[in-house]
């Protein structure tokens, strides 16, 4: 039937992308690379290939602190998930300079954390935080507490956190609500006393808020695709959430993934969404690629 390809619509999720904090680091890199030179990123700069590899081009390197690669010299950029001390003191002793993109949201989070962390010291308490072992942004947390606070990930973290201490509870900025939730009470039921539990709301709505609406989103289209990293852990948690409220979701990382087969049989509405480090450049050209491969069907009916 004619036109029923060419009538199919395309929606890219504007909930989808980079959340504030990555959106300032990448640009704060892109003003740098403008000026000429090189750039030392800590680790990658966005859980997304594709991304990575375009700034890359533009003369980013990826680097260890410990090991640092690329000319002498070269400036350092501390990504969104902000860094410890350790770090500042180590790029100080580098005699290099330093673009800070630590997230600003990160950085409160980080004085937070010091301020608890040294009246914990005064009052013979405890710094918990609830957040994925060995995350960067923890492991940035953790250096405000000389690396003394608690990380629970599992319930059977909980065991670590002495019954009878004051505790100041704090989140990775990323967790789910949910899942905080239960930590909370799972510690609140581990102390001798409810009440030596404090607990500081510290999740960020950029990423928590984002899986409610893409279920709507998901649910709202005959066909989706989610465009993310490999690597991301974000990546993968959110297509699962598209794929329970949408049986016909697809994953893609580049373009080269997109299969002309899903759009057999055709359909009425595709949507194109993607996770917290999926660049908005990515996913308009893998809407541009749908729209050329409907047209293609349209003109072969
Ligand atoms: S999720 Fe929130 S706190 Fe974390 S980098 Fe993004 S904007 Fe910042």
């Amino acid at each position: 039937m004619a036109g029923k390809y060419k009538q199919t619509s395309i929606e890219i999720d504007s909930g989808s992308g980079f959340c504030f904090g990555v959106s300032r680091a990448v640009k704060l890199a892109e003003e740098q690379l403008a000026k000429g030179g090189r750039l030392i990123s800590i680790g990658d700069i966005v859980h997304n290939e594709e991304e990575v590899e375009r700034l890359h081009q533009k003369g980013l390197i990826s680097s260890d602190l410990d090991k640092l690669t690329g000319p002498p010299g070269t400036p350092v950029l501390f990504r969104a998930h902000g860094e410890p001390p350790a770090s500042y003191q180590k790029v100080k002793q580098e005699g290099r300079s330093l673009i800070d993109a630590s997230c600003p949201v990160v950085l409160k989070l980080q004085l937070r954390i010091n301020k608890a962390w040294k009246e914990a010291l005064a009052a013979n308490g405890q710094i918990v935080i609830y957040g994925k072992k060995g995350h960067p942004e923890v492991t940035g947390l953790c250096g405000y507490t000389n690396n003394r606070a608690i990380v629970v990930q599992h319930p059977e973290d909980v065991a670590q956190i002495d019954r009878d201490k004051p505790t100041a509870l704090f989140a990775q900025t990323t967790m789910s609500y949910k899942g905080y939730e239960e930590m909370e009470a799972l510690i609140r039921e581990h102390l001798s006393k409810p009440d030596l539990l404090k607990v500081n709301k510290t999740i960020c709505g950029q990423v928590a808020n984002r899986m409610p609406n893409l279920k709507v989103f998901a649910a709202k289209h005959e066909l989706i695709i989610f465009v993310g990293g490999n690597k991301s852990s974000n990546a993968k948690v959110l297509f699962e959430v598209c794929k329970s409220e949408n049986p016909r979701s697809f994953f893609v990382s580049s373009l080269e993934e997109i299969d002309e087969k899903w759009l057999e049989p055709a359909v009425a509405s595709i949507g194109i969404c993607g996770a917290t480090s999926t660049p908005l450049w990515l996913m308009e050209q893998v809407a541009e690629s749908m729209r050329g491969i409907l047209d293609k069907k349209e003109t072969t009916i």
